[in-house]
């Protein structure tokens, strides 16, 4: 049996609850002193060392002239995507676009009886760099990915938006992803995937910018690479591997439990797919269900790795126990597939996206929902939030004093300034109030 289901209440099942309660992952060593590697060779010999990267891992005849996709491959493109693609595209946009506008934070000023202006004024970074994952040689070009990455900053105002992707073997980037950037108005994208896109995007190259903020998924050395450069630029988030955790009672379909569970499990054998549910009749039927799905995906040697080293049946005593689990957990995708799942909503305290009832698989909100697919995982959901425009945005606080509020206040700035040993700062106001 691929998966053995087990109750929460036995030592097996507390043994995995236990072992899902400490899932986050820092990179392992070796990885790390690779990616310190690459930063350190970007930082020292810009492009050349971009293009040594990438010869060495996905394009061997990539030079440095044509590091930056030319215009004439942009317009290329669009020779091979299909209407269907364009049709699809414009639809995803219009609903990315539609729910990331409500994001879009504004300035306030808040003005007191004596005078007194303060507030916040909101304003874009200028530059974006967006890592858009294309797998080893470009093999899996994350179509969607582009536009979870550039539909937010482009909402939040960011002149500057930069996207960088693996090429394949012949040094090209897929037509797919130029089209889909170009659809959003991203224009400037270089051939550069894994730790050294990400260094250049931190440190700048003769031809790839220097940028305020990076984001976007990736493998563990694009990870360990935001990690590192995280502080002299803002990142999205660290994004381990993808992860779900559907709970179920005895409405769900099994079918669609085991899809689910699949559709997780096919992207990286890393990647975590966990069941709670109430029924346990259900929990038996899983496994035969994942078996004879499994023999019809075309990455079923990634899903039933996934499956096999890290999948989980758990069956729980109730709906106030799976819930309760759920949270603990704080998971990166949280299906609810039970009866009257809204009414569950509010008991929900942790996950990165919610998804209700039994017609609305993940695949919908990665692709079409409209919410974004950028997602924190390993747990940070207890703390963090998805992509969106507010990681493009920074605030400046504002602060006016007229005379009059000034030497009303004059006595307390002094008397804390005084306290803190500053006496200048004391001094600076009595200056103006004696
Ligand atoms: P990727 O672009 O992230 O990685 C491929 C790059 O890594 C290529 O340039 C490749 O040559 C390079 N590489 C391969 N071996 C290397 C090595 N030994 N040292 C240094 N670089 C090496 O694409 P991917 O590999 O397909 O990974 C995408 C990841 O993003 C998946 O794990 C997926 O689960 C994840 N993802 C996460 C989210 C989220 O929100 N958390 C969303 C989508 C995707």
């Amino acid at each position: 049996m691929i998966i053995t289901p087990v109750t929460t209440d036995s030592p097996k099942g507390q043994e995995i609850v236990a072992s899902l309660l400490q899932r986050f992952q820092t990179t392992d060593s070796s990885c790390q002193d690779a990616v310190a590697d690459i930063l350190q060779a970007v930082r020292m010999r810009k492009n050349a060392a971009v293009v040594e990267y990438g010869r060495r891992f996905d394009a061997p005849n990539l030079t440095a002239e044509e590091l930056e996709v030319s215009a004439a491959e942009l317009q290329a493109a669009y020779d091979i995507v299909g209407d269907d693609f364009l049709e699809t595209l414009t639809l995803a946009i219009e609903r990315i676009q539609s729910f990331h506008e409500r994001e879009m934070e504004d300035s306030w000023l808040q003005t007191r009886d004596d005078g007194t202006i303060v507030g916040r004024l909101v304003r874009p970074v200028d530059s974006a760099g967006l890592y858009v994952p294309g797998g080893q040689g470009g093999s899996t070009p994350l179509v969607s990915s582009v536009l979870m990455n550039g539909i937010p900053a482009g909402i939040a105002g960011v002149t500057e938006r930069v996207m960088v992707t693996p090429p394949d073997t012949d040094g090209k980037v897929n037509p797919y992803l130029l089209v889909a950037a170009q659809e959003i108005g991203i224009t400037r994208i270089f051939k550069a995937g894994s730790a050294w896109a990400i260094a250049a995007l931190a440190y700048g190259t003769e031809t790839i910018p220097k940028v305020d903020v990076i984001v976007g998924p990736g493998n563990q050395y694009v990870t360990e690479a935001k990690r590192l450069v995280s502080g002299m630029v803002r990142i999205d988030m660290i994004a381990g591997p993808s992860e779900v955790l559907i709970v179920t009672d005895e409405t769900a379909k099994v079918e669609n439990v085991a899809a689910d569970m699949l559709a997780q499990a096919e992207h990286d054998t890393l990647a975590l797919a966990v069941v709670v549910t109430t029924d346990a009749n259900l929990a038996a039927a899983i496994p035969a269900e994942l078996e004879r799905q499994l023999a019809t995906l075309s990455r079923e040697g990634i899903a039933r790795t996934s499956l096999a080293d890290k999948g989980v049946i758990l069956v729980a005593a109730d709906m106030e126990e799976a819930i309760a689990l759920a949270n603990d957990i704080a998971i990166e995708h949280l299906e609810l597939m039970i009866t009257d799942p809204w009414s569950w909503v509010p008991h929900v305290r942790h996950a990165g996206a919610i998804f209700l009832g039994s017609h609305t698989p993940e695949a919908a909100g990665d692709y079409l929902a409209g919410p974004n697919h950028v997602l924190p995982t390993m747990g940070t959901a207890r703390f963090a939030s998805a992509l969106g425009v507010e990681t493009f945005l920074k605030k400046s606080s504002i602060i006016s004093y007229s005379e009059k509020a000034l030497a009303a206040d004059s006595r307390h700035i002094q008397l804390l300034a005084n306290l803190e040993g500053l006496t200048a700062h004391a001094n600076s106001v009595a200056v103006r109030t004696r």
